[in-house]
């Protein structure tokens, strides 16, 4: 059990089809889960990540969206189990429910690209696992042929005035999301007195004390 750290592999160029590799991540994740409401969102895909330039890696089939019941309570726990095991498993990155794993560091971050990955978890091979290397017998190995349990998702920072980062750009989104006809925050990554306000407001709407401070119940109220 051991998180892949560095190495991480972008992708060049469209190359016409899927991986094996990505093809037995496929057939695993629908053969394992495939009852729970597993389903399989697609893996090859020549474009360039949502919202960018830069090439995504379902250009190079290495890249598999497995797709997962919005809301369940289980495919979490697979989820961080890939990146538990990442390094036998030949994976990179993972994006599911506003968070992402990838190998430039061993813990979840916040993840606030375009789509929140709600209803899949993408997942990205290596090049040797992509090649052949990830069989469906390895990956029954290394996740032990059992259903891990759903560990809690990694709590989310406490957030406040002056605060700033990743969290704090997901924070805007989410209460852009959630009050469309306001004007709408500027995605910054900066906790300035707009966000204040705002946070407030959802606060003072949400039956939550109105203080700024976005912690553990704000995070919740918000969805999180
Ligand atoms: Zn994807």
């Amino acid at each position: 059990m051991t998180i892949q750290i560095g190495g991480y592999q972008g992708a060049r160029s469209c190359t016409g089809g899927p991986t094996q590799g990505a093809r037995n991540l496929v057939s695993w994740w629908l053969g394992a889960y495939g009852d729970r409401g597993a389903t399989n969102l697609g893996i090859y895909n020549c474009r360039p990540v949502s919202g960018g330039s830069v090439l995504s890696l379902h250009a190079e089939g290495r890249a598999a969206d497995l797709g997962t019941p919005v809301g369940n309570t289980w495919s979490w726990g697979v989820m961080d189990t890939f990146r538990l095991n990442s390094q036998e498993l030949g994976l990179q990155c993972v994006i599911h429910n506003r968070r992402i794993w990838s190998s430039i560091a061993a813990d979840w971050r916040p993840y606030s690209g375009s789509s929140p990955h709600t209803d899949h978890g993408h997942v990205e091979l290596m090049w040797w696992a992509a090649n052949g290397g990830l069989t469906v017998d390895r990956i029954n190995q290394v996740m032990q042929g059992g259903t891990p349990l759903p560990p809690p998702p990694p709590a989310m920072p406490v957030l406040r005035l002056g605060s700033t980062g990743d969290a704090v750009r997901t924070l805007q989104e989410t209460l852009n999301r959630w009050y469309p006809s306001l004007p709408p925050l500027d995605v910054d990554g900066d906790f300035g007195p707009r966000t204040d306000a705002r946070v407030r407001y959802f606060q003072g709407r949400s039956g939550l004390v109105a203080d700024g401070i976005v912690g553990p119940a704000t995070w919740r109220a918000l969805g999180f």
